[in-house]
């Protein structure tokens, strides 16, 4: 029987975040970072990552959505 690993996932808006960092920083599984490219305002957006060689996954706590202030995150449960 196969393990099943992802419990959650984000996607982020990279044109409307203003790569404040604040969903970074209430992340508890380190799965957002933020981004080397700049997005069309010049702003260095956060990205979600799916990369689970770490053990870490994302658990759908919606902490990253809820303190985005630009309500740039929608939080899926697989
Ligand atoms: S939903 Fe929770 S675990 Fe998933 S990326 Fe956001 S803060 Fe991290
Ligand atoms: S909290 Fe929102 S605006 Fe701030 S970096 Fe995260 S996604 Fe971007």
């Amino acid at each position: 029987m196969s393990k099943k690993t992802i419990q959650g996932r984000i996607t982020i808006d990279q044109e409307i975040c203003k790569g404040c960092c604040l969903c970074k920083s209430v992340c508890p599984n380190e799965k957002i970072s933020i981004s080397k490219k700049p997005n069309q305002q010049g702003y260095y957006p956060a990205e979600f990552s799916d990369n689970e060689n770490d053990g870490k996954v994302c658990i759908a706590c919606g902490n990253c959505a809820i303190i985005c202030p630009d309500i740039a995150i929608e939080v899926y449960r697989d």
